[in-house]
């Protein structure tokens, strides 16, 4: 795909990606209601060049013992991409990016712990849980290819 552009409520971090995305997925678990303030959070993976464009010396990092991982905005608070584990490729959240995008959200994950008020209207294929990673790759990657 051509380049994507996205940032933070303040602005203050940019960055670009291109490449490879997987579809959208939206995370219900706790930890990914907490990070977002919401139902859950919406994030792609992108599989291509990244690069920073402004503010990379202005990113907080914030991480569990198991590794869930929080990278934000030291300004404004804005969650922020951040490498995958495996070094393939950014996990990056669908609300920063700047444009309309042609990515749809293909998969809801964490299902069965969802918050009580959380009324699940969204679209993409449910799991009650987060799948293993290579399970998980093949889901939101191979669903957006189709
Ligand atoms: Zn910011
Ligand atoms: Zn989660």
């Amino acid at each position: 795909m051509e380049k994507l552009e996205g940032s933070c409520l303040c602005g203050a971090v940019r960055f670009s990606l291109s490449g490879t995305t997987s579809g959208i997925y939206q995370c219900r678990c706790s930890l990914c209601r907490k990070v977002s303030g919401s139902a859950s959070n919406s994030a792609l993976w992108a599989f291509g060049e990244f690069t920073w464009l402004a503010g990379e010396d202005n990113i907080s990092r914030w991480a569990t013992p198991s590794g869930f991982r929080s990278d934000f905005c030291r300004t404004c608070g804005s969650p922020l991409p951040n490498p995958l584990r495996d070094g393939s490729g950014h996990w990056v959240p669908a609300g920063l990016l700047d444009e309309n995008v042609d990515i749809h959200v293909v998969a809801q994950v964490c299902v069965a712990s969802r918050a009580n008020w959380d009324d699940m209207t969204a679209t993409g294929k449910r799991l009650d849980d987060m799948p293993d990673r290579d399970t998980f790759r093949e889901l939101i990657t191979n669903a957006h290819d189709r």
